[in-house]
């Protein structure tokens, strides 16, 4: 088995909050104990969304928690032509087809129903690119490291678009291609993309890449019974020490790694030592969501 390679990979459209914590901090557990790499992407493809500054601090909030990543950082900025080439694989084998329908169009069907498989509609139109998800079918399984088999019907998932009609790439394409090149084993992300996680299997397969290790995380929602997120105005994690502490403890008691009372006040660093070594994914409850007293914490 190649040796372990986690990552985490925060899309920069804000600072982190509490939800983001998790997912930083399960990774980064789940690759220390096992003696591995812990790198940082930033996902940044959708400039429009990622406002200036929030990449710069991200990078201070996981420095403040202590989570300190390896090697040199991976933009998605930078990586046009890896995707490019993916995308070029995919059309050369016939996996991908330009397509001009717009959501409107299609409104009615549960998916969008491959009517430019077989040559563009619309041709006048701006194109994405589309995956064909009617190639090749074969059941899509994996099992989850914490939520177990996985079982998903390739004709339930629809083609996935690859690149957007303002010629930006898609989430999908990119997060496969940069998991590959990275050498990503391990994948330590929150519940809310188990269901993406079915069209990067299609992608790796498509594509020959590895199959990493998936392992979901339940989500943390606010006390009002909302996801954590920046668009629900989560609070972003504090850097000062003396909040930092404190919340770091949260975050593994939210883990179910039953922190000691007593490591509440130490330090990062110390806390993170226990964490890593006591660190154990049977102790989380499967449950897809959870509410989380330090949710609500404002920065
Ligand atoms: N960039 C995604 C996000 O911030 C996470 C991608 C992933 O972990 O696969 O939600």
């Amino acid at each position: 088995m190649p040796p372990y390679r986690g990552r985490f990979a925060p899309t920069p459209s804000g600072a982190l909050h509490f939800g983001s914590l998790i997912a930083a901090l399960a990774s980064f557990l789940d690759a220390r104990q096992a003696d591995g790499q812990w790198l940082l992407r930033i996902e940044d493809i959708d400039p429009p969304r990622c406002p200036p500054g929030a990449a710069d601090t991200i990078l201070r909030q996981l420095e403040a928690f202590g989570l300190h990543w390896d090697g040199p950082i991976h933009w998605q900025s930078d990586r046009n032509e890896a995707y490019a080439a993916a995308l070029e694989n995919l059309t050369s084998q016939s996996l991908a087809y330009p397509c001009s329908c717009s959501r409107k169009q299609w409104r009615d069907f549960p998916i969008y129903p491959g009517w430019c498989r077989h040559g563009v509609r619309e041709p006048e139109k701006p194109w994405a690119w589309r995956l064909r998800s009617d190639k090749g079918l074969r059941p899509i399984m994996w099992q989850d490291r914490l939520f177990g088999i996985q079982r998903f019907d390739p004709a339930e998932l629809g083609d996935v678009v690859l690149k957007r009609k303002d010629g930006l790439w898609a989430y999908q394409l990119a997060v496969v291609v940069d998991d590959a090149d990275q050498g990503i084993t391990d994948v330590v992300r929150g519940f809310d993309l188990l269901d993406n996680t079915p069209w990067q299997r299609q992608l790796q397969h498509a594509l020959g890449l590895p199959e990493p290790r998936y392992l979901h995380l339940p989500l943390i929602m606010s006390r009002d019974g909302q996801k954590l997120s920046k668009q629900n105005l989560a609070p972003a994690l504090p850097v000062r020490e003396k909040e930092v502490r404190p919340l770091l403890h949260r975050a593994l008691a939210a883990l179910d790694q039953a922190p000691p009372d007593s490591l509440a006040s130490a330090p990062a660093t110390e806390q993170l030592e226990w964490a890593i070594t006591h660190w154990e994914v049977g102790r989380i409850r499967p449950e897809a969501t959870r509410q989380a007293a330090a949710a609500d914490m404002a920065a």
